[in-house]
């Protein structure tokens, strides 16, 4: 049986787009993410499909380009109603590009007005009276205020997206979505009425984030942050969640972790797994040395042991010891050979040594493996940790479990734990 696909999802990242798989996949909705626009149709059955894309900060051009091409690929797919994923802090300068990507959407679609709702109450992103707060305090206060591309400064959301966009942008308060769907749907129309385009929606828990879904239900696009994939699916008229919503094939095989990221969390969920399991450190010297003789100790390592359980192979390091690295063979130059060992090492141990299984800490390096793989889609299965599920790769010659977290994600132990959640 197939079903039709019905939710076509944008997203402006890779990690942001697993963290709304992994939300429409717990409301009972079966997912699937792809890696860019696929050259080809869907082969899998499933009820969303989210596209990943890497247009947060680049020319919104091209990110209106890119996006475009996205909505074109999952009308083709069946979807009919669609969802603009951004961060849940809004992240975006006066150029873009939420304002301009939501215009071109709403345009290419025929539609006069859409909702922005950032808001993921769980992860305390909230948003009252047009203002995002993070962490429970202001945006602009939050430590966004000096992000190295998207510095976020002002809190108000209306005076962040007016600049970006060419329609007017109002507010849904919370005078309207804390008293339910219609009374947001009245608003909504009002709005439309006034002339408004896209509106800000406050948001501070669950509740509100049923309230939006149930009261936009009739427009094509939505826009926001994860929070509304959680609520979205049951606007769906028929829509039954399904109970098996995040089942994998079994896949047997030897299991392989890699770790790229140097994030503390990834240093201390690495610290947690070297007593439990074999591991040896990519050295950055050795493989500016002879890249091939280190790259094959480090494969001859884990072959040896990979009977025995997962091994570990790891090139993170403490921000101190970073720091020397990098001053000595540049910050590129050193990670984009990391980059490309653990990607060789991940494509090797696959090909040639039974691993079927991967684990992968690091957003760079998961783009480095999945890319070395061929991968080019992942149906999400069961959460390990929040953001993180365990996925089964598309495109592949062997069928592969991976399972790819952005650097600060996921609890002390979650390198070891990982495995005890695949089936
Ligand atoms: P995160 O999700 O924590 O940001 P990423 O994988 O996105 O992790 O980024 C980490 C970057 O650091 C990668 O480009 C990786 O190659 C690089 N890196 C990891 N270890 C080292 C190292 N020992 N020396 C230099 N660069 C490194």
């Amino acid at each position: 049986m197939t079903v039709r696909v019905r939710l076509g999802c944008i997203a402006d990242d890779f990690t942001g787009a697993t963290d709304l798989a992994s939300q429409l996949v717990s409301a009972g909705m079966a997912v699937v993410q792809t890696i860019g626009v696929p050259a080809d149709a869907l082969a899998a059955d499933c009820d969303a499909v989210v596209v990943s894309l890497k247009t947060r900060t680049i020319d919104p051009r091209e990110a209106v380009r890119q996006s475009l091409d996205a909505l074109e690929w999952l009308q083709a797919q069946g979807a009919d109603r669609f969802y603009f994923k951004y961060c849940s802090t809004f992240d975006s300068t006066d150029r873009g590009n939420i304002g301009p990507v939501s215009d071109a959407l709403l345009e290419a679609l025929g539609e006069d007005f859409t909702i922005a709702a950032p808001a993921l109450p769980a992860n305390r992103r909230t948003v009252y009276n047009g203002y995002l707060f993070a962490n429970d305090v202001l945006l602009n206060e939050s430590g966004m205020q000096d992000h190295p591309l998207t510095p976020m400064r002002d809190a108000f959301l209306p005076r962040v997206l007016q600049p970006q966009t060419s329609r007017r942008v109002g507010l849904i308060s919370h005078d309207a979505t804390g008293r339910g769907g219609e009374t947001v749907a009245t608003r909504v129309a009002e709005l439309r009425r006034e002339g408004f385009g896209i509106a800000i929606c406050d948001t501070l828990d669950l509740a509100d984030l049923r309230a939006i879904a149930e009261g936009t239900r009739d427009l094509k696009l939505v826009t926001g942050g994860s929070g509304l994939g959680l609520t979205l699916p049951a606007t769906f008229p028929g829509f039954a969640p399904r109970s098996n919503a995040d089942a994998l094939d079994r896949i047997e095989g030897r299991a392989l972790i890699l770790a790229g990221s140097c994030s503390r969390a990834t240093l201390a969920q690495i610290e947690a797994a070297r007593s439990h399991v074999p591991s040896m450190a990519v050295e950055v010297e050795a493989l500016f040395t002879d890249f091939e003789a280190h790259v094959g100790a480090l494969a001859a390592f884990a072959s040896e042991r990979l009977d025995g359980g997962p091994v570990l192979l790891y090139a993170s390091m403490p921000a101190e010891r970073l720091r020397e690295v990098q001053s000595r063979f540049g910050v590129e130059a050193s990670g984009e050979i990391v980059e490309r060992a653990l990607a060789t090492l991940a494509r090797r141990l696959v090909a040639d040594h039974g691993v079927r299984r991967i684990v992968v800490a690091g957003g760079e390096t998961s783009g480095a493996v999945v890319g070395a793989l061929g991968v080019t889609g992942l149906r999400i299965g069961p959460t390990i940790d929040p953001g993180v599920p365990w996925t089964q790769a598309t495109g592949t010659r062997e069928p592969l479990a991976l399972a790819l977290k952005s650097g600060n994600f996921g609890g002390p132990d979650f390198l070891t734990r990982a495995f005890e959640v695949l089936p």
